[in-house]
């Protein structure tokens, strides 16, 4: 599960990470308020106006900007509330934005100019531990760092028997280039970071950036938070920040089906159980000249129900010009499974795209019987290589 910046940063301030501070506005009003209050507050001038979206690269699309008045703050949320955000995150569509972060301004003049650092933890599925991924190339695309200057990106993995130890929080702040206040400010920083990460269960930190600024305080500007999905349950008020208005509306009405679907850009739809088996199938459309529209594994219960919710959820995708049923029957049987289909299919009424179903495993001779003999506009197939062979006839 993804957060918003502002839900992010209050998980940071309550593992005591120190942050760039912020008030979450609706509308124009709630942003003024919220401008004068981190005045009271922190004695801020000027504000940043940040649109709250899941995506990054913000501040290019122009959802993140400085304020150096009341009026101008006005002016601004006025501008951002409402917009239609286009970022390099977002895809061409754009998101729209419904609430924004008011903050104090971090970068403001001093004894030294601020800088900006990049930090991430996340978990290194090679060696199973958690890394700390940080560059004192912050602020700009850590993927355009990553290709031109890999020497700038550092790495450092712990241990999870004995957590986050002071000597490589201390390395951190060594690589980072600090000294004095700041190097102590940045040991305390990532420690706090590390143990927030563990306590909420998260699969993903993204700060970018950190910031050291110019009275040499180290400070979180930005948050990216990913939530591990399961670990949710043990998390129950993290889980209702949950905004539903950010994700895909197909992708979320499946899950509440209990169908574990993902959208994707090509046009042969799949419907398959088990998730390795998924994969598969996405693999054979590509070798056999197709793109995956999306994938779907419809779980062990392969019941009519399922099968019937499974298709309206693939049809609702334009693009998808076939759809290609690849079913295992272990300890579903096929012929029931075909059954599913039959049913679905009738039930459906008019499905405007041709169906090759595959049905390996226990009674596929039935099913593929069964479906052969329904009159329905149903391709049958028993090998794999068969199936991915129709659908490649069926689309050219
Ligand atoms: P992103 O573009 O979605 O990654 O959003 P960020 O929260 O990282 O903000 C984008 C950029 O806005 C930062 O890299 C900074 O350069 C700038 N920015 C953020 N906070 C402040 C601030 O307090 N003052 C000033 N002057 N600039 C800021
Ligand atoms: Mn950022």
């Amino acid at each position: 599960m993804n957060l918003h910046e502002y839900q992010g940063k209050a998980i940071l301030k309550s593992y005591g990470v120190s942050i760039q501070e912020g008030i979450v506005a609706d509308n124009v009003e709630e942003a003024v308020a919220a401008g004068k209050k981190l005045n009271e507050e922190t004695g801020t001038e000027w504000w940043v106006v940040k649109a709250q979206i899941h995506a990054g690269g913000r501040g290019k699309g122009g959802g993140v900007k400085l304020a150096k008045s009341m009026d101008d703050l006005k002016e601004k949320a006025g501008e951002i509330i409402g917009m239609n955000l286009v970022t390099p995150q977002t895809g061409p569509q754009g998101k729209k934005v419904n609430k924004v972060l008011i903050t104090q301004d971090v970068y403001y003049p001093g004894e030294s100019e601020p800088e900006e650092y990049y930090m991430s933890i996340l978990l290194n599925r090679e060696t199973g531990r958690n890394m700390i991924m940080y560059s004192p190339e912050g602020g700009m695309d850590i993927e355009e760092v990553a290709e031109k200057t890999p020497d700038k990106i550092f790495l450092e993995e712990v241990d999870p028997a004995v957590g986050l130890l002071p000597f490589q929080a201390r390395k951190v702040a060594f690589n980072l280039g600090l000294s004095g206040a700041a190097f102590k400010d940045m040991t305390k920083f990532v420690t706090k970071l590390y143990n927030a990460y563990v306590g909420v269960d998260a699969s993903l930190f993204e700060i970018n950036p950190v910031l050291k600024t110019s009275d040499n305080k180290v400070i979180a500007v930005d948050s990216k938070v990913t939530l591990d999905d399961n670990a949710l349950f043990r998390h129950k008020d993290l889980a209702e920040w949950r905004d539903i208005s950010e994700e895909d509306p197909t992708e979320v009405e499946a899950g509440e089906a209990g169908l574990n679907y993902v959208n994707l850009d090509g046009n042969v739809g799949c419907m398959v159980n088990g998730a390795g088996l998924a994969m598969a199938t996405m693999d054979i459309i590509k070798l056999s000249g197709g793109e995956p529209a999306n994938f779907l594994d419809v779980g062990g219960t392969a019941d009519a129900e399922r099968v019937e919710k499974a298709f309206r959820i693939i049809l609702k995708d334009p693009s998808v010009k076939a759809i290609l049923v690849n079913i295992f029957g272990g300890i579903v049987r096929c012929d029931r499974v075909a059954q599913g289909v039959v049913d679905a299919y009738k039930n459906i009424g008019d499905i405007p795209v041709p169906i090759i179903v595959r049905l390996q495993g226990t009674n596929a001779e039935e099913a593929k019987k069964l479906i052969d003999e329904s009159g329905l506009e149903v391709k049958s197939a028993i090998l794999l290589k068969e199936a991915a062979e129709k659908v490649d006839e069926v689309l050219s």
